[in-house]
């Protein structure tokens, strides 16, 4: 037991020695990673969830009557130790998991359920909530409090605390296998991307540019194959891959493991998870009194209904699909001409759009690359983020990391004060898991006095070759960009409560901020002081300039079809009801036949690998938000390419304010409203995307 003290000659965790129960002494009371083992885990998880009922228990049954301060901010101050034990068993098990992580992973995201269960159905805390939030009016709350504590019963109320007794013991089970199933479905999906490699010959290099090779001879090293050259099913990898290789046998290969992910048959096959997912997820929408998972879903958020989202990408999809349609005439027109006898395939399109832009916009990410640098993208990003919000970074070597490769930043305001840490994590390895995200380590709030955030990037970015810096992709670079702006969203919060800080907000409003800041990564501005050559330091050509943002748009078909159509699919399985989805894989060929899926794209994200959906329900019947939000951010730089100055200072005091800083303390139109005078237009994004004008015939 973590309450009971062992002698330390026992190898004992418990408190006087589990670093996860101590007070930390480094710098701005970080986590010391260093000091913190995997055993660490299950005893303070342990301790947390004991104090963590403790005070919920003590709020439940306090004999006065329930008030805002009794019930709604003693609410707020309580799980502080299951906050911090979270963020850093959270941030290790993605970011750098092993064996002994995962296990501990399985077990507690039941205990988990376990225990918020009983939290979220306590009739009598929520009786004390409903009382305050009948009563609302009458309270003399800042809009603030009065946004927290709507936010409060609703969470309380949608998690079915006023469900009666039978119907609460189903859904805590429910919620229990739930939980399992979401660690089941994202631990075979890391399995099956472990496991899969393709070795490169000398022979299986035609095409592959360096910096390509250079990742290939990085990523074996990391799998302990020194002097070798490997292809992975990380999409850092996969893509280049299939954009160079000029082997059509091994593009092949590549595409069908990649796809194949998490649908192989094997013991990581995801199959039945996602069929036994829907199920309860149907199940549970029912008990609440919702037909389905998606009307439920939705009607916390932004767009409220199923059929608001769905009209949404409708509108893009037509523009988006014929586009693509006439590419596809465009890429075969090519292989017949270069002589080839064959129809293009899935594992084609890539390769010869990269063709295709070649010759019509007379540019190649290759040619880019060389002015991508890791080094001076982060530097673009910080330097944005100067003009803008007068943020001010300085590289830190003093605060502990969970792998060498971490870098920590201090970020200072326009005055100088202390804001937040900023830590990132840019490198694939075989310990991440894949994709890229922003998470925290601590959120801000002041509550009881300041609290500054520490706020994560990772990303899975190929190093560069021995002695040479990273090189980015321009997707990559878009990546690194978005991933900054969440993490803006979380160290320039500036609000009182803990659960409306940051990015807690709407996940149609979450996209927001980060592919707004997209915006300026792609700017000519930007780019000619950031993008440098690696080797000569000259500044990017202008003319090299020029192709490529005119090479923007190119291949945009493609891009938004696979897309809208995961986002469609994400829609219909948890629109339809859960018994037509036996079989995940006819489903989604019916499905896909439905909208008229050109043959040659395949989904973004396949439903077995479809961890936005199923790793966990955040993302589930939520898909489209990134598309929701895009409709805003298109609409939202905007108002900076009005004023004519990309960095205008009165529109980015009203970005600050409205959008940037204040997490979920505001109804997300309300704030989009007051940031922009107006509601936003779905134009804006159809026009960045260039499906605004009929495609040219192929
Ligand atoms: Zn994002």
């Amino acid at each position: 037991m973590s309450d009971t003290p062992q002698s330390p000659a026992s190898g004992s965790v418990s408190s006087p020695d589990n670093p996860l129960l101590k007070p930390w002494q480094t710098p701005f009371q970080t986590p010391p990673f260093g000091e913190i083992t995997p055993e660490h885990f299950l005893p303070a998880f342990e301790q947390a969830f004991i104090d963590h009922a403790a005070e919920v228990a003590a709020i439940t049954h306090d004999p006065s009557a329930p008030d805002f301060a009794n019930t709604i901010t003693a609410l707020e101050r309580s799980g502080k130790l299951l906050a911090k034990v979270s963020a850093v068993f959270y941030d290790l098990v993605s970011a750098h998991s092993n064996p002994a992580l995962l296990a501990i992973d399985k077990d507690i995201s039941l205990r988990m359920a376990r225990h918020w269960n009983p939290i979220m159905m306590n009739a009598v805390l929520f009786g004390r909530i409903a009382q305050i939030h009948e009563n609302r009016t009458t309270l003399a709350l800042t809009p603030e409090q009065l946004r927290l504590l709507e936010r409060t019963y609703t969470r309380f109320h949608r998690a079915g605390a006023g469900l009666d007794d039978t119907a609460k013991v189903r859904m805590a089970e429910i919620n229990e296998r739930l939980a399992h199933l979401g660690t089941t479905f994202s631990h075979h999906l890391l399995g099956d991307e472990q496991e899969w490699l393709l070795e490169l010959g000398e022979d299986d290099l035609d095409g592959l540019p360096d910096s390509f090779v250079a990742a290939a001879r990085a990523a074996a090293e990391e799998r302990a194959l020194p002097g070798k050259a490997i292809v992975t099913t990380s999409r850092s990898s996969m893509e280049p891959f299939l954009n160079s290789s000029n082997r059509r046998d091994l593009r092949e290969k590549v595409y069908k493991a990649f796809t194949a992910r998490g649908n192989n048959g094997n013991a990581n096959d995801n199959n039945a998870t996602i069929v036994e997912i829907l199920a309860l997820r149907e199940e549970s929408a029912n008990l609440l009194g919702y037909p389905t998972f998606a009307v439920y879903r939705l009607e916390d958020s932004m767009a409220k209904t199923p059929e608001a989202a769905r009209s949404l990408l409708e509108r893009v999809w037509k523009p988006a699909r014929a586009r693509a349609l006439a590419d596809r005439d465009a890429l075969q027109a090519l292989i017949a001409e270069e002589g080839g006898n064959f129809t293009l395939a899935p594992w084609d399109w890539r390769y010869y759009a990269e063709k295709l832009r070649q010759i019509r916009a007379d540019f190649d990410d290759a040619a880019i690359k060389p002015y991508l640098t890791l080094e001076g993208m982060i530097a673009a990003a910080f330097d944005c983020a100067n003009r803008l919000f007068g943020l001010t970074f300085l590289e830190r070597n003093d605060i502990p990391v969970w792998h060498p490769d971490v870098r920590v930043w201090e970020v200072k305001d326009a005055s100088g004060k202390h804001q937040a840490l900023f830590y990132g994590d840019y490198f694939a390895r075989a310990s991440k898991r894949s994709g890229a995200w922003m998470t925290s380590l601590r959120d801000q709030q002041k509550l009881d006095g300041e609290v500054a955030p520490l706020v994560l990037n990772i990303c899975n970015f190929a190093k560069g070759a021995e002695g040479q810096p990273a090189l980015l992709s321009p997707d990559d670079a878009r990546t690194l960009f978005h991933e900054f702006g969440h993490g803006l969203h979380g160290m320039l919060s500036n609000v009182t409560y803990p659960s409306l800080s940051g990015t807690s907000v709407f996940i149609d409003f979450v996209e927001l901020p980060s592919q707004l800041y997209e915006h300026w990564q792609e700017q000519p501005q930007v780019l000619r002081q950031f993008a440098k050559h690696y080797q000569t330091g000259e500044p990017l050509p202008d003319d090299l300039l020029k192709r490529f943002l005119a090479a923007r748009q190119f291949n945009q078909g493609f891009a938004t079809v696979e897309f809208v159509a995961s986002a469609l699919i994400d829609l219909e399985f948890h629109s339809q009801p859960a018994s037509a989805v036996r079989d995940v894989g006819a489903f989604e060929r019916t499905e896909l036949e439905k909208i008229g899926m050109p043959a040659e794209i395949s989904l973004r994200h396949r439903p077995t690998q479809f961890g936005h959906i199923f790793s966990g329900d955040h993302y589930a019947a939520g898909y489209y938000s990134y598309m929701w939000s895009e409709v805003m951010d298109a609409d939202a730089f905007g108002a900076f390419e009005e004023t004519g100055d990309i960095f205008d200072p009165a529109t980015a005091k009203r970005l600050h304010d409205d959008i940037y800083s204040s997490g979920g303390s505001r109804d997300p139109e309300e704030a989009y409203v007051a940031f922009r005078g107006r509601k936003p237009e779905a134009d804006a994004l159809l026009r960045r995307r260039g499906l605004l004008e009929t495609p040219q015939a192929a």
